[in-house]
């Protein structure tokens, strides 16, 4: 079963807004077990609306169209797709009701353009819009099921997930086999890397297929199956995983949807471990981060952003001769970022703490290139450890960069 997207508005294609319907309408189709193999935006035009729907027609069982249900003269979607399928525009009663009786209960007149909200195309169901006032259609036709959704989010989500979804099993998706999914997160290794290491399982994927992917600094593996059952499933999918799992097995973080730093958030609290950070290039970020897992507050103690110089040395107390002057290592430095973590474990009492100093960019500093950041982990009663990374790219991708990989050192 092969589904195309449609969405409908000019302010997408003038960047005013996202296309997000698109990006939650494929993700629920995939876990229906229905392929998505185009998506397409096209403005308020009967003319290039109507060359899209045929195009989709042509190449699609299901089309799926959002956006121009609405009142004004430029929602035109009902009208289009009836003229396409040679059908009428009927007004749906019931629909005219509740259009009728919300501006009675709210004392506003109604324009006659509202009850264009209530129309359906002839011999299509009426799709309820729990959240808004325009009603959605789904048709079958010569073979392809057409959907009509409105624009907003929030009418669209719940109809199609409360309406047409049931719809569909009824009347379209009778044996389909469901799309089932498996999700590995590794931190530490690069996309590239790790799709070297599993080319030949890549190459020759049927069924489950891989697909690797990087997302904010981190690289997940979706593993995906179509099955008759989740028994079925999970077995296709636990083959695969392990085989995975015997060739990177130590960079595999979680196998559910959970972020490194929830993940570090509740390993060093099970330890009993407190934590604190000293940050120069990624300027709290890594504070940020961190603190943006719930119940952090039981393991995090705080940090500190000493950008400059003076900073690193009033609040940390590293000398000034560390930082700069004739001969000295500066403040990107293995000894700057070992006397920050040390510096700011003393100053809280942590048990582990942090540090990030580095060449954000996009110009050089202390004649050190960009993307170079040492990151340092100083423990208690332990020596205290810095790597120098190398990392490609802009300015917010070094920090972002960084920040995980501090995550992914403290996960270790
Ligand atoms: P309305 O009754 O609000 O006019 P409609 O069904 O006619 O709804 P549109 O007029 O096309 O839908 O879009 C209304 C609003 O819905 C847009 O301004 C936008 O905020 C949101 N919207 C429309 N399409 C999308 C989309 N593809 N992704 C995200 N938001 C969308
Ligand atoms: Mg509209």
């Amino acid at each position: 079963m092969k589904a195309e997207m449609i969405a409908v508005g000019t302010e997408l294609l003038l960047g005013q807004i996202v296309n997000t319907n698109a990006q939650f309408l494929s993700q629920q189709l995939a876990l229906l077990g229905i392929d998505v193999y185009y998506q397409t935006v096209v403005g308020d035009n009967p003319h290039r609306m109507k060359e899209v729907v045929d195009t989709a027609r042509k190449r699609a069982d299901i089309v799926i169209l959002t956006g121009g249900l609405g009142p004004t003269m430029d929602d035109i979607t009902k009208e289009v797709v009836a003229e396409l399928l040679g059908r009428n525009i009927s007004t749906h009663r019931p629909g005219l009701e509740k259009i009728e009786n919300m501006f009675r209960e709210r004392g506003i007149h109604m324009v006659e353009s509202n009850k264009r909200q209530a129309d359906t195309i002839e011999g299509a169901f009426p799709l309820d819009n729990e959240a808004g006032l325009a009603i959605g259609n789904a048709v079958i036709t010569d073979g392809t099921t057409y959907l009509l959704l409105p624009g907003p989010p929030k009418e669209m989500k719940p109809m199609f997930l409360n309406v047409a979804v049931p719809w569909l099993k009824q009347h379209v998706l009778q044996d389909e086999q469901a799309l089932y999914t498996r999700m590995l997160k590794f931190a530490g290794i690069g996309e590239s890397n790790l799709e070297e290491q599993l080319k030949d399982l890549i190459a020759e994927q049927t069924d489950p297929t891989i697909a690797p992917y990087a997302k904010e600094g981190e690289v997940l593996i979706r593993l995906a199956t179509k099955s008759a059952s989740q028994d079925e499933a999970n077995h296709k999918l636990e083959q695969l995983e392990l085989l995975i799992r015997s060739r990177l097995e130590s960079y595999i973080y979680a196998t559910a949807d959970l972020p490194l730093e929830s993940i570090v958030v509740d390993l060093m609290t099970a330890r009993g471990l407190t934590l604190a950070s000293a940050e120069s290039c990624t300027g709290g970020l890594f504070a940020e981060t961190i603190t943006s897992v719930s119940g952090v507050s039981a393991m995090y103690l705080g940090g500190v952003v000493t950008y400059t110089n003076e900073m690193k040395h009033q609040l940390l107390g590293i000398p000034m001769n560390v930082l700069e002057g004739e001969g000295a290592p500066g403040a990107i430095s293995e000894q700057t970022a070992t006397l920050m973590a040390e510096g700011v474990m003393e100053r809280t009492n942590a048990d582990i703490a942090i540090s990030i100093t580095g060449v954000a960019g996009p110009t050089e500093s202390e004649g050190k290139p960009v993307g170079l950041v040492y990151i340092g982990i100083a423990e208690r009663d332990k020596h205290t450890v810095v790597e120098p990374l190398k990392i490609n790219g802009n300015r917010e991708m070094v920090r972002v960069r960084a920040v995980k990989t501090v995550l992914h050192r403290l996960w270790k």
